[in-house]
């Protein structure tokens, strides 16, 4: 699919954005993500990025998920029973809310806390949030007799009613005729600087955030991802961003075993997952490696509408206006500055750093190469504490 050009609304209004390392790392069964899934990739390792939004003129900070709650054994049962069966590792050393208050972010400061989606590796733990925080969630959540009342009260519901009792619970409805390229849209702050996304197919009222990082005529925005899909391998390489001949020394994990150098891309392109080997070398060079996965344990409820989602996506991929963010995309915390590590930096200048070029390549990493398999497991096993954890003595 060609992409299109973007028409991307314009206005002078900014918001000011900062990157979280949750500090949640796990793996997942590719099979459930990304098709095809291949040998040497059975297992995806997945970080999980949080967003503090700042809306100056209002004075409002907003959070944009909340990856997982650091005491995840008291999720909803029905995910507890999850993990372990898909979820083969699990680890998480912080809850943002406190990555927040030590970083000088105050908890009361936050008025809205916006959910991609109801996922368990996207909420977080709301109830450690003050009562005015309101939660702010994607279109049928609250028509959903599977969510509500939450659990406990309802004992198959995957989300914990604590995050929500107490506090307003906002669902956006996306019935106005405001479209980006592609997607029903919301105007968050009502002055351009920030947009939610209507993007289907990965689970009910799935949204993505657009965020505005600099004002006027090339304004410059962040797409905030979430769970749209779960890997850069569904968007990379593209018509506009075609695999170089030469990956670059400086992407490549230092693993001489590994990598030759300088490494051609045939040592990936050989084994493009969705096409033939005896394809064009120029086919292979701008075809996306991956789609979202259409198996029957997919991590997709609706397989089509979310590649369609991926499709669309790609337009914005494709922009230099626009960084996606994907919520799992560990190359991020490697490349981007986190409130973590320095409160003061923000993303807004992405564009001026070359910080969507630096990030492009990183995924190769997790790739098969030569026979041998991808990037080794970002966690083993479940960790509780900071300690290996054996769930298993618990069940
Ligand atoms: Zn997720």
């Amino acid at each position: 699919m060609a992409p299109s050009v973007l028409k991307l609304p314009f206005s002078n209004s900014t918001v000011r954005v900062r990157l979280i390392d949750t500090t949640a790392v796990l793996t997942v069964r590719a099979e459930s993500f990304i098709e095809p899934a291949q040998k040497g990739q059975e297992t995806m390792n997945m970080t999980c990025a949080a967003f503090l939004i700042e809306h100056e003129p209002s004075g409002k900070k907003i959070m944009f998920d909340l990856g997982v709650r650091k005491d995840y054994w008291n999720l909803a049962a029905m995910i507890q029973e999850r993990l372990g069966k898909v979820i083969p590792s699990l680890r998480v050393d912080r809850d943002t809310s406190e990555i927040l208050v030590e970083k000088g972010i105050s908890l009361e400061s936050i008025s809205s806390v916006i959910w991609s989606h109801y996922h368990w590796d996207h909420t977080g733990n709301m109830s450690l949030f003050p009562s005015s925080t309101e939660l702010v969630v994607g279109p049928g959540f609250k028509d959903s007799p599977a969510l509500l009342p939450g659990f406990p009260e309802h004992p198959d519901s995957p989300v914990c009613s604590s995050d929500f009792r107490g506090r307003q619970l906002r669902e956006i409805d996306f019935k106005s005729n405001l479209r980006i390229d592609g997607f029903a849209a919301y105007d968050f702050f009502g002055d351009g600087s920030f947009y939610l996304l209507d993007t289907p197919g990965h689970c009910l009222g799935h949204m993505c955030g657009l965020a505005r990082t600099t004002a006027g005529d090339d304004s410059t925005f962040l797409l905030l991802g979430g769970d749209i899909c779960h890997f850069v391998g569904d968007l990379r390489p593209n018509p506009t961003y075609l695999m170089p001949d030469h990956i670059p020394a400086e992407v490549l994990d230092a693993d001489p075993a590994y990598f030759p150098s300088p490494c051609p891309c045939t040592l990936f392109t050989d084994h493009h997952p969705l096409l033939p080997h005896g394809a064009d070398l120029d086919e292979k060079k701008k075809t996306p490696f991956f789609r979202v996965s259409a198996h029957e344990k997919s991590a997709y409820v609706d397989p089509p509408i979310a590649q369609e989602s991926v499709d669309k996506l790609l337009a914005f991929e494709s922009s230099p206006q626009v960084l996606v963010c994907l919520a799992h995309d560990k190359t991020l915390h490697k490349h981007l500055p986190t409130l973590n590590e320095d409160p003061e930096l923000t993303l807004n200048d992405w564009q001026e750093r070359g910080w969507k070029e630096k990030c492009r390549w990183d995924w190769l990493n997790e790739l098969p190469r030569n026979g041998k398999p991808g990037r080794k497991p970002v966690v083993e096993g479940f960790w509780r504490d900071g300690k290996p954890w054996d769930r298993s003595k618990v069940e």
